[in-house]
């Protein structure tokens, strides 16, 4: 049995797993699909003190090698129930059961989708939730970013110095995101941008996007703008409904939990993105996962 089992290999699981590993506790460190999370998706991070620049994958790759370093145990594999057995937790994968005497979900969250008919099919045919994975594919075509936050902006910028021509469609009279990205859009003769508009429906041809339909939210007139690809960029979904048993979600699923990091299950803890709070960002996942992994420490030497 390990001490510590953390579900998800984000920012905030590999420093809960450094922390606990530096605590002298054995760790498991489960990851489904992306050792890094979310920010192995940003071209850039420039806002971790002490780090002028780096790319998100970069990123990722020294968090995942420092835990390695400091002899975490990891498996590639989805943890689907967690199961309170009181002295010990036991978590359920799809190659198996693990056994621990404290978790620490960390599982972050998604890119929310359209919701509009035929979008599953053109996911990776015209439709892309990230610039730096996808945006070469487009480099000298027209593309829409769907968003009007940080990350939309973000994902702007990085297409405006790829493709032709870069639209962003927001559905609200303003954006939402960081006035000096604005400023770096705004100063670009190939990015424009709509206000108060939202897709309505998505138009393919040989099973490629080629083109949406818009509809003005104050007007209500529709158009259509063609164009190659689409990247979306409207916000985050948590994905913890496999934890419910152990932990109380909110309406739209984040983990209830304050900066203490604790649930509604002794022994059961949780860090970044997953949980209730207002800031999500690399040092807030960071800082939760210090947190989690010495209240866990704390929880396994009362034990
Ligand atoms: C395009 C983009 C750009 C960004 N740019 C910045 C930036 O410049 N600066 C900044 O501070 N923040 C940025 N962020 C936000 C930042 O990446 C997140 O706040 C941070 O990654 C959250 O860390 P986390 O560990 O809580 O969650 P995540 O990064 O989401 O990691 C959670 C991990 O858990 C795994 N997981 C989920 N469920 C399970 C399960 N059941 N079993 C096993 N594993 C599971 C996931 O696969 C994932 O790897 C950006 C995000 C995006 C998408």
């Amino acid at each position: 049995m390990k001490d510590i089992i953390v579900i998800g290999a984000g920012p905030a699981g590999m420093t809960a797993a450094l922390y606990a590993l530096r605590a002298d506790k054995s760790v498991l460190l489960l990851e489904k699909e992306n050792f890094g999370g979310q920010i192995t998706y940003s071209p850039k991070l420039e806002n971790y003190p002490s780090v002028m620049e780096i790319s998100g994958s970069a990123f990722a790759e020294q968090m995942l090698e420092q835990v390695m370093a400091h002899g975490a145990e990891i498996e590639l594999a989805e943890a689907t129930k967690i199961t309170d057995c009181k002295t010990h937790k036991v978590v359920t994968t799809e190659y198996g059961d693990f056994e621990a005497k404290a978790v620490i979900i960390a599982t972050g969250s998604k890119h929310r989708h359209l919701g509009l008919e035929g979008e599953e099919a053109l996911i990776g045919s015209g439709i892309s939730f990230c610039a730096v994975c996808d945006g070469s594919f487009f480099a000298g075509r027209k593309v829409a970013v769907i968003g009007g936050g940080n990350t939309a902006l973000q994902e702007a910028v990085m297409l405006s110095e790829l493709c032709s021509e870069v639209v962003i469609i927001q559905n609200l009279s303003f954006m939402t995101g960081e006035k000096k990205l604005l400023q770096i859009l705004e100063g670009k003769s190939n990015v424009s941008m709509i206000f108060d508009t939202v897709v309505t429906s998505l138009e393919s041809k040989d099973g490629e996007l080629c083109a949406i339909e818009l509809k003005n939210t104050v007007s209500g007139e529709k158009s259509k703008l063609a164009l190659d690809g689409i990247f979306v960029a409207i916000g985050q979904k948590p994905e913890n409904e496999a934890f419910a048993d152990v932990t109380a979600l909110n309406d739209y699923g984040y983990i209830i939990a304050d900066e203490n990091c604790l649930t509604d299950t002794e022994g059961v803890f949780v860090a970044g993105d997953c949980r209730t709070k207002k800031i999500r960002q690399v040092t807030t996942a960071a800082a939760d996962g210090a947190v989690a992994a010495l209240a866990a420490c704390r929880y396994i030497d009362g034990l």
